[in-house]
């Protein structure tokens, strides 16, 4: 048997008056997706528990088939294992983004899509400011760049000096956008000392060639950096262990890869695939029918719908549903069906909604069909036909096992 997945990140949505009450799902011409729904079992699934920060890093975890309640300790280890960086028992990774902050409110979380070789050069005088201003952290604690904007900071320490405790919350800067920072710095143990970092990296970041450059060539500068997802190596246990398979998983996302190289996962990088809305929709469903000779699971993550909901642009997010459903859907269906035995299953990680450019909990539509699945009735693949369906599958995890069952349960 050969699985599928496709996650459409944050594509659940609600009806957008600018598309004649439609959500994007409903208004897309998606006929590979209304095809797998009418084949298939429809329904709706929730990867987003109370109690955690509605995101990929919980919703994709939780996608994978892992309890986020259990495992999810933070955003930032998942993004350090993606770099291949091993966390011992009493070090904490922090994400780090560059970020722009004008006149005390979030500019631009990106820092006007900063540069990887900007980005290293800003960090090394965050680096050297650290050094200067909190001497006695300086031997525990350093910024490794990431790409573009997405950076870490690292403690590597011991369990009696550890600068946080599980208490501690911090805001990611892209729910801020456009939003007062003022309100919003971290709270709990170890909050004092991140909000002192972040206010300080003004100073290093200010007047620094590489913002200088930016400035004349009327980009964004980084003026910050603004620290948040702090947490210490999950333990997950081995997917081939869980669910008797291993996979394979492409995305262009850093916390994607991350979360497979925690699962045990295969990483297979498309080099055209870029995490943003211009990405290579097609050399990805190339490159996962070609991963198909040799896996038998396949995970297609693509992060448009999310980014297009990010700018609050209903068009390009419709646009992006498309592009997954003829230039990944679709192919991948022609190529299963000539491969015998097989599944597909197509859910977003967590609704990002248009409305308020960010990611939120709730209820997202699942579609699953092939081999052992029955059908649910449903002629579409979309947050109205979901809720029409009386299919349910929650919490959210418990989604993978259900799609791996050998025997999928007869549809009631
Ligand atoms: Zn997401």
């Amino acid at each position: 048997m050969k699985y599928l997945i496709v996650i459409p990140d944050g594509a659940a949505d609600t009806p957008q008056t600018s598309l004649g009450g439609k959500t994007p799902f409903q208004a897309a011409h998606t006929p590979a997706l209304d095809a797998l729904a009418a084949r298939g079992r429809v329904g709706l699934t929730n990867h987003v528990p109370e109690s955690l920060p509605p995101g990929s890093e919980v919703a994709c975890m939780s996608l994978m088939g892992y309890d986020p309640l259990a495992f999810f300790t933070g955003r930032a280890p998942l993004e350090a294992a993606a770099q291949g960086i091993t966390l011992g028992p009493d070090d904490w990774a922090v994400r780090c983004n560059l970020v722009t902050i004008t006149d005390q409110a979030m500019a631009d979380f990106t820092a006007g899509h900063v540069t990887t070789a900007e980005a290293t050069e800003l960090l090394a005088a965050a680096q050297r400011g650290l050094a200067a201003d909190f001497p006695k952290l300086a031997a525990n604690w350093s910024f490794v760049p990431g790409v573009s904007y997405r950076n870490l900071l690292l403690y590597r320490g011991t369990a009696a000096a550890a600068p946080f405790d599980d208490s501690l919350r911090a805001t990611p800067p892209h729910d801020l956008m456009d939003k007062s920072v003022v309100d919003d710095f971290p709270r709990g143990t170890g909050s004092r000392l991140l909000t002192e970092i972040m206010s300080r990296s003004a100073a290093w970041l200010e007047g620094h060639p590489v913002n200088k450059a930016r400035m004349a060539a009327g980009v964004r500068p980084a003026t910050h950096v603004w620290l948040w997802g702090v947490g210490r190596a999950p333990a997950l246990e081995p997917f081939t262990a869980k669910y008797g398979m291993s996979g394979t998983m492409i995305t262009a996302v850093d916390l994607l890869r991350g979360l497979a190289a925690l699962a045990g996962w295969k990483r297979l990088e498309v080099p055209s695939a870029t995490g943003y809305l211009d990405t290579d929709y097609a050399a990805k469903g190339r490159a996962a029918i070609a991963e198909f000779t040799v896996a038998d699971l396949v995970c297609v993550h693509v992060e448009a719908p999310d980014e297009a909901s990010h700018e609050g642009d209903a068009a390009a997010k419709v646009k992006a549903i498309e592009e997954i459903d003829a230039k990944i859907v679709a192919p991948l269906v022609a190529h299963l069906a000539t491969s015998g035995e097989h599944r597909i299953l197509v859910c977003p990680d967590h609704p990002t909604f248009i409305a308020t450019k960010t990611h939120s909990r709730g209820h997202v539509p699942f579609v699953m069909a092939g081999s052992g699945i029955t059908r649910s009735g449903q002629a579409t693949y979309d947050e109205v036909a979901a809720a029409a369906s009386s299919q349910r599958i929650e919490p959210g995890w418990k989604l993978m096992g259900e799609f791996l069952k050998t025997k999928s349960k007869t549809v009631s």
